[in-house]
C-alpha cells in the first residue's frame, strides 16, 4: 500500500533517539516526536507507538555507572526507567489532549492459548476508544526463555497483529546503508528492499550504540516479520521526527521494505 493511504501505523522509537549518552531523556527530542505524533493522530491516524529506553532510562535515574548485565539489575533498570517513560509520555501527549494506554509485553503473554487474540482485542479496543497504545517488552518480568529481546522485533509483531499497513523504525542512522558508513566512506543509503535475503543480513553489522540492544540485524529480522505479515517497513533517523510527515506525504525518506505482494 502507498503511505500516503496508510490508516494504522505503528511508529518504534530506539533508545539511542530517545536518550543522552548519561541514559537521561533527550527532552527536546521526545517533545518534538509526541507533537508529530498527536498531530499524525489530529489527521484521522491510528497510532501504535512501541518504544524501548526503560532499562536506558532507569539506569540513568538511578545514576548507575553503566547498564547492568545480569537479568536482576536490568529487570529492576526497567521498573524504575519504565515508570518515567509513560510519566513523560502521558504528561506531554495529554498537552495535545490525547490519551496513552501502557502495553507491556513478553513472549510468554502470545504463546499462551488465546494470548495473540487476546493481544489482538485489547489492540483493537484500545483504538477504537482513541488511545494511543505505547508498548514495551515488560522487561521487569521477562527473563531470558520469555523474551523478544529487541524491540525491533516486538514492533514487528505488534505490527502484525492488528494488520498495520505501515511499520516505521526511528533509529540514529539515515536507514540500511550498503556497508557500515561509520567504517565505509563508500557506503550509500539504499532506499527500497524488495527481499529480506541471507546476503542482506550478512551485509548488515552489529549493534551500535551501548544502551539500546537493536542494531541492522534486528532490524532486518523485523521486516522480515512485517513484510510477510503484509505490513510495509520503513528505517528513519529519529533525529528528526518531523520527517515522518515526509513519510506520510509520500516523499522518499530512509528506506522502504515492500511488503510481500501476496499479503498486501
Ligand atoms: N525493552 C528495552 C527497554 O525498554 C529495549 C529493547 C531494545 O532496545 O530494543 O529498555
Amino acid at each position: 500500500m502507498e503511505i500516503q493511504n496508510a490508516h494504522r501505523v505503528v511508529v518504534k522509537v530506539g533508545t539511542s533517539t530517545l536518550t543522552h549518552k548519561t541514559g537521561h531523556i533527550n527532552i527536546r527530542l521526545m517533545e518534538r516526536l509526541v507533537k508529530v505524533l498527536a498531530d499524525l493522530k489530529n489527521q484521522g491516524l491510528e497510532l501504535v507507538l512501541v518504544t524501548s529506553g526503560a532499562i536506558g532510562v532507569g539506569v540513568g535515574k538511578l545514576g548507575l555507572p553503566s547498564r547492568p548485565s545480569d537479568i536482576p539489575g536490568k529487570q529492576a533498570a526497567a521498573a524504575v526507567g519504565q515508570c518515567e517513560l509513560m510519566y513523560l509520555y502521558d504528561k506531554y501527549f495529554s498537552e495535545y489532549n490525547h490519551t496513552v494506554a501502557q502495553v507491556l509485553l513478553t513472549r510468554y503473554s502470545l504463546a499462551k492459548e488465546d494470548g495473540e487474540e487476546n493481544v489482538h482485542n485489547t489492540f483493537e479496543a484500545l483504538l477504537r476508544m482513541g488511545a494511543i497504545p505505547v508498548v514495551n517488552e515488560n522487561d521487569t518480568v521477562a527473563t531470558d526463555e520469555i523474551r523478544f529481546g529487541d524491540n525491533d522485533t516486538l514492533s514487528a509483531y505488534v505490527a502484525r497483529f492488528i494488520s498495520a499497513d505501515s511499520l516505521v523504525l526511528l533509529t540514529d542512522i539515515d536507514g540500511l546503508y550498503t556497508a557500515n558508513p561509520a567504517l565505509d566512506p563508500n557506503a550509500t543509503l539504499v532506499t527500497e528492499v524488495t527481499e529480506v535475503d541471507d546476503q542482506l543480513m550478512e551485509t548488515a553489522g552489529g549493534a551500535g550504540s551501548s544502551l539500546g540492544t537493536g542494531g541492522m540485524v534486528t532490524k532486518l529480522q523485523a521486516a522480515r516479520i512485517a513484510t510477510q505479515a503484509g505490513t510495509d517497513m520503513y528505517i528513519i533517523n529519529g533525529k528528526n521526527p518531523e520527517g515522518l510527515y515526509d513519510l506520510l506525504e509520500g516523499k522518499q525518506v530512509g528506506t522502504h521494505f515492500a511488503a510481500c505482494a501476496a499479503m498486501s
